[in-house]
């Protein structure tokens, strides 16, 4: 994809501050939501109808008259998930009743989505009964939605079924959506309840398919600012090149 045409968006929704990312081909409108986890109504009001207080960062088009001059409009064909965590897949149910597309998710991540419900209750929220995805992401995956491709990487360790997402650019740095895989200085949590954490496994999955990708890629993690692979590959503390983490893998 030409970096022209590559539209991303964040909203920063929910109590756990979740990064839900809004892809758009500029040259098609077509369009993919990740992670949606909560504040849909907010989501969805901004990408119909650019109404109320949309993304926290976009980088094109911010109303209507200006995604005109592209002569698309913008059209969700699919729902992704980088994993199931309630904060991220909470509100799925609703952007499907709204846009009626397949929700992509990892299957080793079925039974987390299953018990999105009682995890919420944890924090004091209520969600609707937990959507099921008719669609399986895998490692290796091409996946072609639309105009749209992304690069699927099977990466556990934070949950049994993370993925992340590469979305390639022709004339500029790639993109990656790396779920609660990496963040800016830190690594997902390995301690939450039926999730499969695991640091060593954690590890292993960023050494071996997030480390290799160009220092240039710009991670869009699900919770923090915004990073790239080749800062975390230097400086994060638990895994970077320095870490004692890295050192015992090699
Ligand atoms: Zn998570
Ligand atoms: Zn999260």
């Amino acid at each position: 994809m030409r970096s022209e045409d590559f539209w991303v968006e964040s909203f920063v929704v929910g109590p756990l501050a979740m990064r839900c990312s809004v892809v758009t081909d500029l040259s098609t409108g077509d369009t993919v939501i990740i992670d949606g986890g909560a504040e849909t109504e907010r989501i969805i009001s901004w990408i119909n109808d650019f109404a109320g207080q949309g993304p926290n960062m976009s980088n094109g088009p911010v109303n209507s008259d200006q995604l005109l001059e592209y002569g698309v409009s913008r059209n969700v064909i699919a729902l992704v998930n980088t994993h199931a965590h309630f904060d991220h897949s909470g509100e799925v149910p609703l952007l499907l009743e709204e846009y009626n597309v397949s929700w992509y998710l990892h299957d080793d991540d079925t039974y987390l989505q299953s018990q999105v419900q009682n995890s919420a209750r944890r924090y004091g929220i209520e969600l609707p009964k937990p959507a099921i995805a008719d669609k399986q992401l895998y490692d290796g995956m091409e996946l072609k939605i639309g105009s749209l491709l992304f690069q699927v990487f099977h990466t556990p360790g934070h949950s049994l079924g993370s993925c992340c997402l590469l979305i390639e650019i022709d004339d500029g740095p790639n993109h990656l959506i790396s779920g609660d895989v990496i963040f800016a200085g830190s690594i997902g949590r390995t301690d939450l309840p039926n999730s499969g954490g695991d640091f060593g496994l954690l590890a292993k999955s960023i050494f071996t398919r997030l480390w290799p990708l160009e220092d240039d890629t710009i991670v869009h993690p699900g919770h923090g600012p915004m990073t790239t692979i080749g800062l975390e590959k230097s400086n994060n503390p638990f895994v970077g090149v320095h870490s004692q983490a890295f050192a015992d893998f090699h």
